[in-house]
């Protein structure tokens, strides 16, 4: 997705989620107009097995944007005690159906079922979550028709918007999962973007020193507020991928949302930073959305 920068020059130091996810949206809702002015409506279906609570509340929201932004959203809910074998048939009919552009199971799966073995079921072509191995390998290569995963990628739209300048720049990325950490060092790594990547994890030997060196630093643990301002570069662009509750008894719900970085202290120091909430969490569905309707687009190519 082409990334107007407009947002450069704003001279908050906070990169603000909400406004990076109304300029996607509205990108996505431009293109799935020209698609249905030719005829054909960009669908997204989810499919939720068992009852958990933030999965239910992941997946309507889901299921409400694309709904807003004119495509069909979809959400096929079945029980926990579904066998692996009933949810391949519905991948296999969601997989054959012409209707159907973007396909996600919404993890976690329950306890009896092997989300490899269900990822890899996803026809690739309809693999919105940028899960499956082929998605995977496209993204490594550069090939721009896969699917990369949407928080990784919405962080690099992030940072396209704001205009922080990435060719040369030390990234340093904690975290190393499958879904933030390993795509988001795939993406900053690759030409056009021409960060130099260092991963860290919980083996890295001395974090804080690495982590000092990054002009940007993209944290994605789940340890409440780790990162400290004592492991930053002044001038960095910070980018908290992390979301934790903590105690909060001013709050009612007895509980706060919190990043993976110290927010105060690092805000003093760091160029730019993300909040949490309203930094990257944002961003995500949005990107999402955009995944589905290039899956449509390029439907009919
Ligand atoms: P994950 O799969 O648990 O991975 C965490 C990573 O952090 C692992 O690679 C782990 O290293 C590393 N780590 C743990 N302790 C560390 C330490 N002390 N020092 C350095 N590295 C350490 O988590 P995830 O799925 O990537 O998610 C990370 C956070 O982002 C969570 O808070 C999650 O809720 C949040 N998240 C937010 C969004 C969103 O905003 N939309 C999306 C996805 C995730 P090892 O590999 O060595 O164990």
């Amino acid at each position: 997705m082409s990334v107007d920068t407009n947002l450069s020059a704003s001279s908050d130091k906070l990169l603000d989620g909400a406004k990076v996810a109304a300029r996607v949206q509205t990108e996505v809702a431009t293109r799935v107009a020209a698609l249905k002015a030719r005829g054909i409506t960009p669908g997204l279906s989810v499919v939720l097995i068992g009852e958990d609570p933030a999965s239910a509340v992941y997946v309507g929201s889901k299921e409400r944007t694309s709904n807003e932004l004119g495509m069909h959203g979809e959400t096929i809910r079945k029980p926990a005690s579904t066998t692996q074998a009933e949810l391949i048939e519905i991948i296999d009919r969601l997989n054959a159906d012409p209707a159907v552009h973007g396909i996600l199971v919404q993890m976690p799966l329950p306890k009896h079922m092997d989300p490899e073995t269900v990822l890899r079921r996803i026809r690739p072509d309809k693999d919105v979550d940028g899960f499956h191995p082929v998605n995977v390998g496209k993204l490594l290569i550069g090939e721009k028709d896969g699917f990369a995963p949407c928080t990784p990628a919405g962080v690099l739209y992030m940072l396209q918007a704001y205009g922080v300048p990435t060719a040369g720049a030390d990234c340093v990325i904690v975290g190393r999962s499958n879904i933030v950490g390993k795509p988001m060092a795939a993406l900053m790594v690759q030409p056009g973007i021409d960060s130099t990547v260092t991963i860290c994890h919980s083996r890295s030997r001395d974090l804080a020193a690495h982590a000092r060196r990054a002009d940007i630093l993209i944290v994605a643990v789940g340890r409440a507020q780790m990162i400290t301002a004592d492991m930053v570069k002044p001038g960095a662009v910070v980018v908290d991928v992390g979301m934790n509750r903590i105690p909060d008894a001013t709050k009612k719900s007895g509980t706060r949302l919190v990043g993976d970085v110290d927010f105060e202290p690092v805000k003093e120091i760091a160029s730019r930073i993300t909040p949490v909430p309203g930094g990257v969490g944002k961003i995500t569905i949005a990107m999402l959305m955009a995944n589905t309707v290039r899956a449509a687009e390029q439907s009919i190519r």
